[in-house]
């Protein structure tokens, strides 16, 4: 099941972050919680993952810090990104950029913009306008058509990370 066991006797960085986030689903599972998805049940319908799958993968991120479980509304428990795992959004960021290039219709991509000026950010994530590359937390994203995911389809342009509510 796991991936690359031997990469953490390691000196070689990226092979110890793919120790920790290089699992299958593992960004995934990340992306969701940057959208705003935070209970169980909407990031294991959003990104299609088992339940055996995700409860592994969460309790992976939560042990190294990447992930936090915190109390929600009602008894549902949420999981959120600490502040360790929000410094993961520029590899996202970059994986995207890469994957929109090589491998996604142009009509499909998603598009992002800065929060405070409302400008798209471009390939690089950058706002040419302030000439800043905004943290996650100031960037918007657009929802798309193609969203196969009904909560992220049918949500209004929003701030990353704020959590998404019916
Ligand atoms: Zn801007």
């Amino acid at each position: 099941m796991a991936l690359g066991t031997g990469y953490d006797d390691q000196d070689c960085p990226i092979a110890r972050s793919l120790e920790v986030v290089g699992e299958r689903w593992t960004l995934l599972i990340i992306c969701s919680l940057f959208y705003g998805l935070r209970r169980y049940t909407d990031i294991r319908t959003s990104v299609g993952v088992s339940p055996a799958v995700l409860t592994q993968r969460l309790t992976r991120l939560i042990e190294e810090d990447v992930v936090a479980r915190v109390p929600g509304i009602g008894a549902h428990d949420e999981y959120e990104l600490t502040p360790k795992g929000e410094q993961l959004w520029p590899v996202l960021s970059g994986l995207a950029q890469w994957g929109s290039e090589h491998y996604v219709k142009p009509e499909a991509r998603q598009v992002l913009t800065h929060h405070q000026c409302g400008s798209v950010l471009d390939d690089t994530g950058l706002c040419a306008h302030c000439k800043i590359v905004p943290s996650a937390r100031d960037v918007v994203r657009q929802p798309r058509e193609v969203d196969a995911d009904v909560k992220l389809r049918s949500q209004r342009p929003h701030r990353l990370l704020e959590p998404l509510r019916p």
